[in-house]
């Protein structure tokens, strides 16, 4: 029988990314696939990546989780190099081990050459995927291969018959294999939990099962997992910061008569200077056949009014003198004109700020104040619009009580509910406080169901760590809920956690974001803030990113950091300058008080450990900069 399969081949080699090198196993490796095993080649993907645990694991659960491949062959980095790292990035992605092919590779390896006892080749399955660690050289990669070939269409048969997965491309592996008859289970969830007793404290889990992601791959997921609103129709005034639907074109014109851009004198511009006798005044707001003007006369018009007829231009009262005026001063009787005027001057023509037809604003457009004005100036009272997502925000902890409250021993003040609920406030989304949940299994599930029926996004703090305590994910995945990711390679915010749940025939997001003040801040920031604005139809939902010179030094971290900065801009044009707000550690808040910026700090490498004042950075700007 034959069975559908997609199959990846990643390259890890430092010196192939780099290009200094040419990766030759990979394609080796596609040409084994395709001519020996009948893979069709449009069926095999192929990438290259360092040797370096996060891009590794980075593609890896890209490849599992969002493609579905069948088959994952990695080459290289499994020897005993110091950056040799494919197996440890492996390790912890997988459900399950597949050691069988690993005794098969390197017993196979050792008759052609005793340096196979060197390789350390991992072989597991992750959700539907098995995964293989080959060597990097193209002859230990291909002896490798040809090895475990004869197994591998029975061995993908039994993956892809028994889950529900579906391969995103399919190809048909040539096997005389016979049919699986043993039903085998793979873990559903992102990992096999079920030694796991979260009512059982010696039980846990003492290594996270989540691999790390990176930052861009974490923003990634929620980009692809975030779906834009429905549209609602709003009056004007309830419609600032939502995102239009669709485009608007004028229906009139504006404006819609000719209309005096000064206070002076309606004229027949042929008349020249001299003096004119002086009809009737037209006010803004009057009608333009109030008065005729006819050679020899004119009439007093004001900014806004309409043009009388017979007159063609407006001369500026700074450009007249009185020559006659009643008695008591109410009335001019003549004026002269000191200026000659051409025909058309100051006088806005119909249409010439807006023509009929004419397209004023574009769907996918921010209302602001501005936009709002102009629909109003082309009569329109209500529009469509995205709606924006309503946030319920719980926050998640034994030790928690509201501010206000006399200090409890052993408790602290709930500071992320009133921060989290402020900030979606300020950014115009609809925030529902949901209080504090103690840690417990009941509580927190119920919590989290009641939070889930009333939004449309839920984001929690707390819960999401090691600790026993920390019930979080176990709780959502008994909703559910598929985690999405449940690390990330950043600091502070390591713990975010990202899930889909599914909830009363909707897909709804929850963040479980860390508890620590700071982290739970800056993940809101960094995550939250773009998935709420695509929520809202927001057409470039990123923070917008600057280049900033640093007013400190800054000894980087392992991990990307992302430092709390006040940005100082010049005056003089210079590129503005960051200075620190103090002690960055994730729970002192104060690094995020008057906080306007994100510095974006890369993690230190062999040749660089920090940074120096008036090195350049790149700063993502908060708030409404
Ligand atoms: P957790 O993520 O639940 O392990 O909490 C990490 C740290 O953040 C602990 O010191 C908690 O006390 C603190 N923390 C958690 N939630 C909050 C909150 N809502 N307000 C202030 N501190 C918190
Ligand atoms: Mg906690």
């Amino acid at each position: 029988m034959s069975v559908t399969i997609s199959c990846g081949i990643l390259t890890v080699s430092d010196r192939c990314f780099a290009q200094e090198a040419k990766d030759e196993s990979g394609p080796n490796l596609k040409r084994i696939l395709s001519e020996e095993a009948k893979i069709n080649s449009s069926d095999i993907i192929t990438t290259i990546v360092p040797d370096d645990i996060i891009r590794i694991q980075g593609v890896l659960v890209d490849w599992c989780d969002r493609k579905k491949l069948s088959l994952i062959l990695t080459t290289g980095g499994t020897g005993f190099a110091t950056r040799d790292v494919t197996p440890e990035a492996t390790k912890h992605l997988i459900d399950k081990e597949a050691p069988g092919l690993v005794v098969a590779m390197i017993s196979s390896s050792l008759q052609v050459t005793p340096m196979a006892m060197l390789s350390r080749p991992v072989c597991g399955i992750r959700k539907s995927t098995l995964i293989v660690n080959l060597p990097g050289s193209v002859k230990g990669s291909q002896e490798c291969l040809r090895c475990i070939l004869p197994a591998l269409p029975h061995a993908l048969d039994l993956l892809t018959s028994n889950t529900s997965a579906v391969a995103t491309t399919h190809s048909t592996l040539a096997s005389g294999q016979h049919k699986c008859p043993h039903q085998h289970k793979l873990a559903t969830a992102s990992h096999d939990r079920s030694r796991e007793d979260f009512h059982k404290v010696a039980l846990r889990a003492r290594k996270s099962p989540y691999p790390m992601l990176p930052v861009e791959e974490a923003m990634r997921i929620i980009m692809d997992h975030t779906s834009v609103l429905p549209s609602i129709e709003l009056p004007l005034h309830d419609a600032l910061g939502h995102v239009i639907t669709d485009d608007v074109h004028a229906t009139q014109p504006l404006p819609p008569f000719p209309a005096s851009i000064k206070d002076g004198y309606a004229v027949i511009a042929s008349d020249g200077t001299g003096t004119r006798t002086v009809l009737d005044p037209v006010t803004a707001g009057d009608k333009p056949d109030k008065v005729t003007v006819v050679s020899g006369t004119c009439c007093r018009i004001t900014t806004g009014a309409p043009l009388p007829s017979g007159a063609d231009a407006v001369v500026q009262v700074e450009d007249t003198e009185l020559v006659k005026s009643s008695e008591d001063g109410t009335i001019e009787l003549s004026v002269k004109m000191l200026r000659a005027v051409d025909i058309g001057t100051d006088i806005r023509p119909i249409g010439c700020d807006i023509s009929v037809g004419q397209r004023v604003l574009e769907s996918g457009t921010i209302l602001g104040p501005s936009e709002l004005g102009l629909l109003a100036a082309v009569g329109v009272n209500q529009t469509k619009v995205n709606s924006r997502p309503v946030v319920a925000v719980l926050s998640t902890g034994n030790e928690l009580q509201e501010p206000g409250e006399l200090p409890k021993p052993g408790h602290v003040y709930d500071s992320n509910r009133v921060l989290l609920l402020s900030s979606l406030k300020e950014y115009g989304f609809v925030a529902k406080d949901m209080g504090i949940a103690k840690d417990s299994y009941e509580f927190l599930k119920e919590s989290l169901t009641s939070a889930l029926s009333q939004s449309d996004i839920v984001v929690t703090s707390g819960g999401v760590s090691m600790g026993e305590k920390d019930l979080l994910k176990p709780i959502l995945e008994e909703l559910g809920g598929e985690i999405l990711f449940g690390r990330v390679f950043m600091k502070p915010g390591k713990p975010t956690t990202f899930v889909q749940v599914p909830f009363g025939g909707k897909t709804k997001l929850v963040f479980a974001l860390p508890g620590n003040p700071v982290s739970c801040a800056v993940t809101f920031q960094l995550f939250m803030v773009p998935c709420l604005r695509k929520m809202s139809g927001w057409k470039c939902p990123h923070h917008n990113k600057i280049a900033v010179k640093l007013g400190f030094d800054i000894s980087l971290d392992q991990r990307p950091e992302y430092q709390r900065a006040v940005l100082q801009w010049k005056d003089n044009g210079e590129i503005p300058l960051v200075a620190t707000t103090g002690i960055q550690q994730s729970s002192r808040l104060l690094s995020m008080s008057n906080a306007n910026c994100l510095l974006q700090l890369p993690s230190r490498d062999e040749k660089h450990s920090k940074l120096s004042v008036g090195e350049m950075v790149n700063a993502l700007l908060l708030k409404h900069l």
